[in-house]
C-alpha cells in the first residue's frame, strides 16, 4: 500500500503542485486548505506524514501540529514562508520533524518526505530491538520506553529530539559531525540540511540543559561528560 500523505497549504497553486508531484512519486495524497480542515482530515485519514504550511486561515500550522500530535503522533514537514527562526523553533517544539523554507525545489521536498518516512520505519525497527538505556551525569535515557529524565524529572522530547539525543549519547564526549547526525538521525545522504540539525539541537538544549551539549564550531556536537 502506498504511504498516505496529507498536504496542507492554503495557496491553491502550491497545494496542487505539491500534491501532483507527490502523487507522481506514488504516494496517496489528501489535500487540506485551512487549519480546521487539516485537523479534521488528519483525524479521518490517519496519514503517514503531513506536509504542513505555517501560514493558514482558521488557525495556523503550529496549532494544527499541536492538535494533530496530541491525538496521534505523526511525522510533520513544515513549510515556512521565510526563514523565521521563531516560527521554526515553535514548530519543532510542538512536534514537527523537519522544515523547508519557501521557495523550495520540488526535488528537495520529495527528498525530505522520503527521508521522513524512512526514518519512521527505522524508528519502528529500533523500538522493537532491545536496547540498553544510558545514564550520564543525571541524564537518563530509557531507550525501550523512549523516555528521558534530567535530574530525576521527566522531560518531554519530540521523536526527532529523542533520536538526536540517543545518537549523541551513543558516544559521550565525542564530537559527531552535523553530516553524521543528518545521516543517522534523519536518514539523509547529502548534507543540504545541516541547519536542521542546528535548530533541533537548540530545542533539545532548551529541554535538557544547554551545557549538556557542546558545540564544536563548524563541525558538530558532542554530549558533554562532566567528569
Ligand atoms: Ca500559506
Amino acid at each position: 500500500m502506498p504511504a498516505r500523505l496529507l498536504v496542507v497549504e492554503d495557496e491553491p497553486l502550491i497545494n496542487q503542485a505539491v500534491a501532483d508531484r507527490l502523487r507522481a512519486e506514488g504516494y496517496a495524497v489528501t489535500q487540506a486548505f485551512t487549519g480546521p480542515e487539516a485537523v479534521a482530515l488528519a483525524d479521518a485519514e490517519e496519514p503517514d506524514a503531513v506536509v504542513l504550511d505555517i501560514m493558514l486561515p482558521g488557525f495556523d500550522g503550529i496549532e494544527v501540529c499541536r492538535r494533530v500530535q496530541s491525538r496521534r503522533p505523526v511525522p510533520v514537514l513544515m513549510l515556512t514562508a521565510r526563514d523565521d527562526e521563531s516560527d521554526i523553533l515553535v514548530g519543532l517544539g510542538v512536534g514537527a520533524d523537519d522544515y523547508l523554507t519557501k521557495p523550495f525545489r520540488m526535488r528537495e521536498l520529495v527528498a525530505r518526505v522520503h527521508a521522513l518516512l524512512r526514518r519512521v520505519e527505522r524508528a519502528g525497527e529500533l523500538a522493537r530491538a532491545p536496547r540498553a538505556g544510558v545514564s550520564l551525569d543525571g541524564l537518563e535515557i530509557d531507550a525501550a520506553a523512549r523516555r528521558v529524565r534530567v535530574d530525576g524529572n521527566e522531560v518531554h522530547l519530540t521523536p526527532t529530539e529523542f533520536d538526536l539525543l540517543s545518537m549523541l549519547a551513543s558516544a559521550p564526549g565525542t564530537v559527531l559531525t552535523r553530516e553524521q547526525l543528518l545521516a543517522e538521525v534523519w536518514g539523509w545522504a547529502d548534507a543540504s540540511g545541516t541547519r536542521t540539525v542546528d535548530t533541533h539541537v537548540k530545542t533539545l538544549r532548551a529541554k535538557v540543559g544547554g551545557a549538556r551539549i557542546r558545540t564544536a564550531h563548524g563541525v558538530g556536537y558532542a554530549l558533554e561528560t562532566r567528569s
